[in-house]
């Protein structure tokens, strides 16, 4: 198979694309497709500061550096877990990845602010990766609008866009799917904006742009992830897309140029106000205020316990 651009032999076959690339064309390619997704659902400007959210996987850090060559104005920010291990290495591969482009990164860990992942979900017996997206969620929000960003990137990709859709449609979650777009815009001055400029890219063409540009990335999944019903839904989109390849984009497309539109998100936030944080909350305080509390009591409690 020959390159489609350049006619040397080609490196990655697209199968989805009928098209086959050498390196160089495919990250080109690659960047393009980026920039394209940006412009087209005009997710933010060459004069806004973006806040890239980098986990230290290639998604992430491979959406870092497109923006950086296509010349935007990047600050990463990498929440650190807590998660053992894993989320030792996801933070070292960010700080490594930003030390030696130079590029500036605010790193946040979750330990240091008493909210360890793990021990969220030990304390408050919570499933460990709602905890986990309740925090995310607060500190992108939290960290954008502290610092003035209006927008904050995140790394999803084609396969996880598919995935959601197949897991909302599945349970016909008309306000999920209502809200599945690569642009939310915030419904309330504590939010800020948040993109997926790679919701057309699949994930195998994101792994082939990470190693093509040699990125050092984390390889292994959250340990929590494994036996995530996302993950059955992945295997499944790809046996499908195997025997009928472009079927996730088509999915995927389809769903945001002829399904999504008929569907009007009921765009109200929680009636009521978080006295904590001032964010929308359904009672006194919003979620992540209540799993902050709630972490800080139970800890209390089993010190007293221990000293009794
Ligand atoms: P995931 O939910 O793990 O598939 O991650 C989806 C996206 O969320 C990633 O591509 C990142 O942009 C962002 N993200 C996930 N984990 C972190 C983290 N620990 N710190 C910052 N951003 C993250
Ligand atoms: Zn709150």
């Amino acid at each position: 198979m020959k390159c489609k651009r350049c006619k040397a032999p080609a490196q990655v076959e697209l199968r989805q694309h009928n098209a086959g690339f050498c390196r160089s064309c495919f990250i080109f390619y690659f960047q393009r497709q980026v920039e394209r997704a940006i412009a087209k659902e005009r997710m933010f400007t060459p004069d806004e500061a973006v806040l890239v959210a980098v986990s230290g996987g290639k998604d992430s850090l491979g959406l870092w550096d497109v923006l950086i060559a296509l010349g935007y104005r990047t600050t990463g920010l990498h929440l650190s877990l807590g998660i053992g291990e894993y989320s030792d290495l996801s933070t070292a591969k960010t700080v490594a990845f930003a030390t030696q482009r130079d590029l500036p990164l605010i790193t946040v860990s979750l330990a240091d602010e008493g909210l360890a992942v793990p021990d969220i979900t030990r304390l408050t017996r919570r499933p460990a990766c709602s905890a986990c997206g309740t925090m995310k969620r607060h500190y992108f929000d939290q960290l954008a609008i502290d610092r003035g960003f209006p927008v904050v990137a995140t790394g999803h990709n084609l396969d996880d866009e598919a995935a959601r859709l197949l897991g909302n449609v599945l349970h016909w979650q008309m306000e999920h799917l209502a809200r599945q777009q690569p642009v939310l815009e915030p419904t309330h001055a504590r939010f800020v904006r948040k993109v997926k400029p790679l919701y057309r890219c699949s994930e195998y063409e994101a792994a082939v742009y990470a190693f093509f540009r040699g990125i050092d990335y984390i390889v292994d999944e959250c340990p929590n992830a494994a036996g995530a019903t996302q993950l059955v839904y992945k295997d499944m989109l790809n046996r499908l897309e195997a025997v009928s390849p472009g079927s996730k984009l088509i999915f995927v497309q389809e769903f945001l140029s002829t399904a999504r539109p008929a569907l009007t998100p009921e765009d109200r936030e929680p009636p009521q106000t978080c006295a904590a944080c001032e964010r929308p909350s359904y009672g006194a305080l919003c979620s992540f205020c209540r799993l902050v509390r709630e972490t800080q009591t139970r800890r209390e409690r089993r010190r007293a316990a221990e000293r009794a």
